[in-house]
């Protein structure tokens, strides 16, 4: 987009005049923001930093040091020798009257006996005045997710924004130590260590949401990493974050202390209570709740399905006593027979020999129904409902529900029987 007005002038000026620092920030991040993983199976590890091989006997609880470049390895049991790692990392700098945010596409690929290729691109800018207008140069994003092409000039600001997206606002996991922030923004606890949250978002958020400042004050960034998307986990739960944050109470797994405290809820345990609300160790104290509520739902789910048989059981006996009038009922013309299901195994075999619904529909449950299988010999031909209120057929199917050529004369031999019928259900 050319810019057009005089701020987007003078911001395209500016922006054009920043040295490049995209080797500077691949120095930083390569060794303070990827992860340096070795990757072990019983025989070696290989370490993804410098490609080559050790023995497993350096490893000591899932850490070693590579002998051959000294980096200290996360050690992940796997088969794996390449590995990928992508991220966003920022750094933010005063340039003359703006806050400049400049954001930064790191891409790094590992791969066994070689050394690792780092790939940086700049591709987000934001400057921002004290006044709080603002200009964006950034790479195009027509394609959304990771769609950054073009070159980095003034773009579209538009408003509300996480992550990556085509909203013109990047997540930076990470920004540089010499990053600069103006001492407004260092007032709301934005500063270097800023996570949860893009810029953009803490300084919009902030200034109305004295949750949110709190937070990044006290530099709980696992919980700011909440506001957007779960921001009611963090009202809800307000009360018990206070806690945590005065008995500065580590939560290292977010997700799993909001499940914990949903738990927690749901037993009336006291949510005000440091006892339960900090507990030593989250995950059995988690995992204590889970199982008890697993428990009873089993219980439920047993008592359920103990309830639906018994209900079955009654409907069979229902039926069985309905059906017992018509026992010894058969509708005959000579060459073809009707005579009726008598049993849930009749109903199941008709239901399977002429493969329709007669018996997954369970039709023996319905009261007013009587259903018949008109047959020749042993062969069954169709299957006929018989409404018992009005003493009508209501539907004869054949096989797969198709017609028969006996379809007619079988609704005819049934219908010009239903005294029959009739005479059975008054008896
Ligand atoms: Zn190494």
């Amino acid at each position: 987009m050319k810019p057009r007005t005089k701020l987007q002038l003078r911001v395209a000026g500016l922006s054009s005049q920043l040295p490049n620092i995209e080797s500077l920030m691949i120095d930083w991040a390569k060794n303070e923001c990827l992860k340096h993983i070795g990757y072990a199976t019983k025989s070696r590890i290989i370490c993804m930093e410098c490609g080559q091989r050790f023995a497993p006997e350096l490893v000591k609880r899932k850490r070693a040091v590579c002998p051959h470049c000294d980096t200290s390895l996360k050690i992940e049991q796997s088969r794996k020798r390449i590995n990928k790692q992508t991220m966003f990392i920022g750094k933010a700098e005063i340039c003359e009257e703006f806050q400049v945010i400049r954001s930064f596409e790191l891409i790094a690929y590992y791969r066994a006996e070689t050394k690792p290729r780092y790939y940086i691109r700049e591709i987000l800018q934001h400057w921002i005045k004290d006044d709080g207008n603002r200009e964006v140069v950034a790479l195009a994003n027509n394609m959304g997710f990771n769609g950054w092409c073009g070159e980095l000039e003034i773009r579209n600001k538009v408003v509300g924004s996480y992550y990556y997206n085509h909203n013109n606002d990047i997540y930076c996991e990470r920004y540089h130590p010499a990053s600069v922030f103006r001492p407004k923004y260092i007032r709301m606890g934005i500063d270097c260590k800023l996570r949860g949250m893009s810029f953009l978002t803490a300084a919009n958020t902030i200034p109305h949401s004295p949750k949110a400042e709190t937070l990044l004050k006290a530099r709980r960034y696992e919980l700011i990493d909440y506001f957007e998307g779960h921001r009611y986990k963090i009202d809800k739960y307000w009360p018990s974050i206070k806690i945590c944050l005065r008995n500065k109470y580590q939560i290292k797994d977010a997700s799993m202390w909001f499940d914990y405290l949903e738990l927690l809820d749901r037993y009336h345990k006291d949510l005000h209570n440091a006892f339960y609300v900090c507990p030593k160790n989250l995950r059995k104290a988690h995992d204590y709740y889970v199982a008890k509520r697993k428990k009873e739902q089993e219980k439920a789910e047993k008592e359920r399905r103990e309830q639906e048989m018994l209900k079955q059981k009654e409907a069979i006996n229902k039926f069985l006593e309905r059906i017992s009038k018509f026992q010894d009922l058969v509708i005959t013309d000579n060459q073809l027979t009707i005579i009726p299901l008598k049993s849930i195994e009749d109903f199941k075999e008709e239901g399977d020999k002429m493969h329709h619904c007669v018996f997954t529909n369970e039709y023996w449950k319905r009261e007013n129904s009587l259903i018949l299988s008109a047959r020749i010999e042993d062969k069954r031909i169709e299957t006929v409902e018989v409404n018992l209120k009005t003493l009508r057929v209501v539907q004869s199917q054949g096989v797969l529900n198709h017609d028969t050529k006996y379809h007619d004369r079988i609704i005819g031999l049934v219908t010009k029987n239903m005294n029959l019928i009739r005479q059975k259900l008054t008896a």
